[in-house]
């Protein structure tokens, strides 16, 4: 079978780039750098992960909301820590038609600033919480960086929940809840990830603080797909989010959001897929299993019955299958799926039919085999578990070689992955370490255990380990 030009383990970056192209996932010719057209397999995708994350808000209370694209710039500018956050990063509309607008409004970066005055007006009484909403949108930064599909764009495809609460315990309850939401979502997607706590000089503008969800892209850099938010009342005070509680006492809400967004192909891509193209974990395949009839002459009409025989079996049981009688070599056909990172495919040839089996073969391994016919659809099912397994254990593998604890930065220099270092906790001292390795701090573990070394840059007692990457 035919590869990509450029091979994953020699130069991940530029397979990575010549994949989402081959793999039908986006298209980056569009006149504005940054912002990619989604194709149909992209977005069916992204569709997709979009459905298990809004299974993930409906099993937990969360509902769903749509607030408008365009803020009022006296809105944004209440939170203090958050424009200076985001200010250099907003697109303006300054004109409607030929009037230049008396205020000018930006393209959300992210939406607290549209919702929180709108939370003062739904928020009354304490039964009126909490209140848990979310949106999947599109939000705008101007990235001065270099571009990158799904990784680094300019109009990203995003999730956000906003929840308020009564005080800071219950808040700090559902960063419990998102950390748990995390990680069954990781889990299905098969992407192992780390949860770091952000240090201060790096959380979200405007945050107490800040929890990241971090996976590790086989090129030893690691990619920020999430991150969960604990605000207090730092947004509450400023935009008057407030309730009447059970003594008639007017409170500040307390606030947290979870965001998430199109980085998580990016990282589908990355951390599975091969030199013949992505692979798709089961549950997000748009088509899971493709049927490929194997043609001879004379025999067209018993393999193509056996195929739709197999097609609607599939179908019936819920797993979403492709018939491909498109006028072609079964050849080409499976490059084709393969790129495209189809779980399965079934083939189908005249000796097949007559023995009443059909050939299973499946993407990740490229390993065959052949079932009976009417096993077909448990065979199937089996095979997506399998290869979910197979999936999130081997970058498990992957993430666990690349995490080293070392005692000194002389240690962790030229490692490829992930570094853990004793820390006093001061901000100078993380960042020599960042200079000395040319990584960037990631932050601590959530549950960091006691550290008994001294942090080496200044060589007082260490609070904590510190964790830094090469990262994107
Ligand atoms: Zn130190």
């Amino acid at each position: 079978m035919p590869e990509t030009k450029v091979k994953k383990e020699e130069d991940f970056n530029e397979w990575y780039n010549e994949v989402v192209e081959l793999a039908d996932l986006c298209d980056k010719r569009y006149p504005i750098k940054g912002m990619n057209v989604w194709r149909p397999h992209g977005w069916e995708i992204m569709q997709n992960i979009d459905g298990i994350i809004r299974g993930e808000m409906r099993r937990t209370n969360h509902l769903e909301v749509y607030f408008p694209l365009l803020i009022p710039e006296s809105l944004f500018q209440k939170e203090a820590e958050h424009i200076e956050g985001f200010g250099g990063e907003v697109y303006w509309v300054t004109h409607a038609g030929e009037n230049k607008l008396e205020e000018r409004w930006l393209l959300r970066p992210t939406s607290e600033t549209a919702m929180y005055p709108v939370f003062s007006l739904w928020i009354r009484s304490h039964s009126d919480l909490p209140l848990k909403v979310f949106q999947i949108v599109n939000t705008f930064r101007y990235e001065t960086k270099q571009t990158r599909a799904f990784i680094r764009v300019r109009e990203i495809h995003f999730f956000e929940a906003h929840t308020c609460h009564r005080d800071f315990e219950d808040a700090e309850r559902q960063i419990a809840e998102d950390k748990e939401i995390a990680t069954r979502f990781f889990n299905k997607l098969c992407l192992p990830f780390i949860f770091n706590k952000r240090p201060e000089w790096d959380k979200f503008a405007g945050a107490f603080y800040t929890i990241s969800m971090d996976v590790l892209m086989p090129s030893g850099r690691t990619l920020q797909l999430g991150s969960i938010h604990q605000y207090r009342d730092n947004f509450a005070k400023p935009y008057d989010i407030k309730y009447e509680d059970e003594n008639g006492e007017h409170k500040y809400c307390h606030q947290t959001t979870y965001g998430m967004s199109e980085r998580v192909i990016g990282a589908i891509v990355g951390v599975h897929g091969d030199n013949k193209g992505i692979v798709l974990p089961p549950v997000i395949a748009p088509v899971q299993v493709v049927i490929v009839p194997i043609i001879f002459k004379g025999k067209e009409k018993m393999v193509l019955d056996a195929c739709k025989q197999v097609h609607s079996a599939l179908e019936s049981a819920s797993v979403s299958s492709y018939l491909d009688e498109r006028e072609d070599t079964p050849g080409r056909k499976y490059y084709e799926w393969e790129l495209k990172g189809v779980p399965v495919r079934v083939e189908v040839g005249p000796r097949d039919v007559e023995k009443g089996t059909v050939v299973l073969a499946r993407r990740d391994t490229g390993e065959k085999r052949e079932v009976k016919l009417e096993d077909v659809v448990s065979e199937v099912q089996n095979l997506f578990e399998d290869i979910s397994r197979n999936l999130i254990e081997t970058a498990k593998r992957l993430l666990e070689s690349s995490f080293f604890r070392v005692k000194n930065v002389d240690e962790a220099r030229g490692k490829k992955g992930i570094v853990e270092i004793p820390w006093c906790g001061r901000e100078e001292c993380a960042v020599e370490m960042e200079n000395v390795l040319d990584m960037r701090t990631l932050g601590e573990p959530l549950d960091a255990e006691e550290c008994d070394e001294n942090c080496p840059v200044c060589g007082e007692k260490a609070k904590t380990w510190v964790r830094l990457a090469k990262t994107y």
